[in-house]
C-alpha cells in the first residue's frame, strides 16, 4: 500500500497552524494538518478571557522591537509587514465577526473566541485541508533527494493514523505554557533532531512570586488591583509599563506584572510606583497643614485604603495623626510608595504563563519564508520561534503573520 503524500504537513492546529494550513490550501496545495490534542485551538479558546484578543491596532511592523521580545525582534519585520493587523481585521469582518477595541489598541471578539476558531476552521475547509485530530506524531525522518534528482527531498512520519509523507513540513506546535491543554516541547525536540539552534526557554507574561516570609505583610492585599508604573533593568535597558497591578496570595500579577515578566531577569529587582499619577509628597504635606486625621486615613484619599493601611502600618512614624508627623517622615512614606523596590523569587511557571520566551533561533530561519536555512522544506512558525509579543494581541498577530509568510512560500 502506498503512503499518502501531501504537498505540506502542518503539525499543530493552534493559531499559526490553522492559519497556515488554510492559506496554503487556498493556494491549491494538498495540506494535512495534525494535532495530538482532543480539541482544536485550545489556546485561542481560553485567550483574552474567552474573547480572544486577536490582534492590536498599535502594532508597528516597521518597529517590531517596540512590542516583541527575542534575540532579534527585527526578524519579524518582514512577515509582520506583509500580513498586517488590517489584513486580519479584514478577514474577521469578512466572516461577520463583531469585535471591539478595549485598551491600548487591543481588539477582542464581542461574543466569543469560538467565533475566531470557527473562522479559521472555515478557512481550512475552503482550502480543502485534511485534518487529523487527535493524532500523535511518533517519528519523523527526512529523505534527501538522490543524486541527479530534481526534487527537494521529503519528510516521512509515523503517526497514530499510520505513515504519511510530504514535501514540506511546518512546525506550529507552540510553546510550553499550559501543558494541561496540550502544550509540549515537540517543536524544540524536532529542531534539535535537525541540528537547528535553540534559544533558552523560560515562561513569559507570567505572574511573579516572592519569598513566603518577605511576602507575609502583603498577602493581606490579595485581590487588590490598582494602576501603577512598573520597571526593571539597568539604565540603558530599562523597561517600564503603565498598567494595572494585582496583588495575589503568593505575589504579583495583572497586566503590569505580566508585561514586565518578559523583561525581568532572575535575581534583579523591580521598581513599582504605586501612585504614578499623584504627587504624594506634596499631597501629604498639604494634608498635614489642614488635617488632624491619622496618616493612613489621609493616604486613603490618595491610594486604595487597603494599600494605605498596609503601608502606613510599616513604620511607627506613620501611625500617628498627619499634623504630628515630621515632614521627613511624610516624604519617606511618599517615597516608599512611589519607589517600592522588591526582588521576585521566581515566576508561577508554565502552568500560569501565557507564553514561552526563547525557542527556535531566528538566525536559523529565513525571515521571508520561515524555512530553516540548513534543512530544506522544514518551517517553524508561531510561538515555537524565538519571537514573543507583549500582552495585548501581539502574539496572535505574530502567529497569523508568520503563518502567512510560510504559506505563501510553500512549494506546490
Ligand atoms: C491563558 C492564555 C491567554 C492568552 N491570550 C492571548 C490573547 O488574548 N492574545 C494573544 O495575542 N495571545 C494570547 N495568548 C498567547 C497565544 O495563545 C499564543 O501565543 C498563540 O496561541 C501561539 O500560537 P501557536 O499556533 O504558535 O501555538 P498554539 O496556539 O499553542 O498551538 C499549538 C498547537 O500545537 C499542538 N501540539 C503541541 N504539541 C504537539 C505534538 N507533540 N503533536 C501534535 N500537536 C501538538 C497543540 O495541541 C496546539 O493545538 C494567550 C495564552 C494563554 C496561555
Amino acid at each position: 500500500m502506498s503512503i499518502p503524500f501531501y504537498d505540506a504537513i502542518v503539525i499543530g492546529a493552534g493559531a499559526a497552524g490553522l492559519f497556515c494550513a488554510a492559506q496554503a490550501g487556498q493556494r491549491g496545495l494538498k495540506v494535512l494538518l495534525i494535532d495530538h490534542a482532543d480539541k482544536v485551538a485550545e489556546k485561542i479558546r481560553i485567550s483574552g478571557g474567552g474573547r480572544c484578543n486577536f490582534t492590536n491596532r498599535d502594532l508597528d511592523p516597521a518597529a517590531p522591537h517596540k512590542h516583541f521580545v527575542g534575540q532579534n525582534p527585527q526578524f519579524c519585520r518582514s512577515a509582520l509587514s506583509r500580513y498586517t493587523t488590517a489584513d486580519f481585521i479584514a478577514l474577521v469582518q469578512k466572516h461577520g465577526i463583531a469585535f471591539h477595541e478595549k485598551h491600548k489598541g487591543q481588539l477582542f471578539a464581542d461574543r466569543s473566541a469560538e467565533d475566531i476558531i470557527a473562522m479559521l476552521l472555515a478557512e481550512c475547509a475552503a482550502g480543502g485541508v485534511t485534518h487529523w485530530q487527535p493524532c500523535g506524531v511518533k517519528k519523523i525522518a527526512f529523505s534527501a533527494p538522490g543524486a541527479g534528482e530534481s526534487s527537494a527531498g521529503s519528510y516521512q512520519m509515523d503517526t497514530d493514523r499510520g505513515p504519511v509523507a510530504a514535501r514540506s513540513l511546518v512546525i506550529a506546535t507552540g510553546g510550553l505554557s499550559i501543558p494541561k491543554i496540550g502544550a509540549t516541547d515537540f517543536g524544540y525536540r524536532l529542531a534539535q533532531q535537525f541540528g537547528i539552534a535553540l534559544i533558552e526557554r523560560r515562561p513569559g507574561l507570567v505572574p511573579l512570586t516572592f519569598d513566603g516570609a518577605d511576602w507575609a505583610p502583603y498577602a493581606q492585599l490579595a485581590g487588590l488591583a490598582l494602576p501603577v508604573q512598573i520597571s526593571t533593568g539597568a539604565k540603558k535597558n530599562r523597561m517600564a509599563f503603565d498598567e494595572d497591578l494585582l496583588f495575589t496570595h503568593r505575589g504579583l500579577s495583572g497586566p503590569a506584572v505580566l508585561q514586565i515578566s518578559s523583561y525581568w531577569q532572575e535575581g534583579t529587582p523591580l521598581a513599582i510606583n504605586l501612585a504614578p499619577h499623584t504627587d504624594l509628597s506634596t499631597a501629604l504635606l498639604q494634608a498635614k497643614a489642614r488635617s488632624k486625621k491619622r496618616i493612613a486615613n489621609e493616604l486613603a484619599t490618595l491610594v486604595p485604603s487597603r494599600l494605605a493601611d498596609a503601608w502606613a502600618g510599616q513604620d511607627a512614624d506613620w501611625q500617628r495623626p498627619v499634623n504630628e508627623a515630621s515632614d521627613k517622615a511624610l516624604a519617606r512614606l511618599a517615597e516608599r510608595l512611589a519607589r517600592w523596590e522588591l526582588t521576585p523569587m521566581g515566576t508561577e511557571g508554565y502552568k500560569k504563563a501565557e507564553v514561552t520566551l526563547g525557542g527556535v533561533d531566528t538566525r536559523a530561519l529565513s525571515q521571508q519564508t520561515m524555512e530553516c536555512k540548513t534543512q530544506p522544506g522544514l518551517y517553524f512558525i508561531g510561538e515555537v520561534v524565538d519571537v514573543t509579543g507583549w500582552l495585548g494581541g501581539y502574539n496572535f498577530q505574530w502567529a497569523w503573520a508568520s503563518a502567512h509568510a510560510c504559506a505563501q512560500a510553500l512549494p506546490a
